[in-house]
């Protein structure tokens, strides 16, 4: 679609290309150039022992990339267990999330980590 400005200058939104893995329709606003449209994918939900996650890779129409997870962790009904559980969990998370990030960027050799401190690893 073209707009014609004023001065006859022809004026053109600059295409908006979704990436393959972008789901389109509602779920992407980035194509309609808005500055803060965002493409996503489909969100992928994986059911565990523990609760469940859902997966959705998003990037910014500026090309700035990220994966949003959203994770549903069953706690014990008792109350001091549930603390305890969900303090470990947010800690632990945090935790796989930087070793994955310094492995899949090549920063440590995934063979020399020792993530539980176990001896002999
Ligand atoms: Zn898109």
């Amino acid at each position: 679609m073209a707009w014609w400005s004023p001065t006859g200058r022809r004026w053109r939104r600059p295409p908006h290309q979704c990436p393959d893995w972008c789901a389109r329709g509602h779920a992407c606003t980035a194509q309609h150039g808005y500055p803060g449209g965002e493409h996503r994918s489909a969100a992928i939900t994986v059911r565990t022992a523990y609760g469940v996650m859902v997966c959705t890779r998003v990037q910014s129409i500026g090309g700035r990339g990220r994966l949003e997870i959203r994770l549903q962790v069953d706690l014990d009904q008792a109350e001091a267990l549930a603390e305890v559980q969900a303090v470990r969990v947010a800690g632990e998370v945090d935790r796989a999330v930087r070793v994955a990030l310094a492995t899949a960027a090549g920063w440590v050799d995934v063979d020399e980590l020792n993530p539980l401190g176990l001896a002999g690893g």
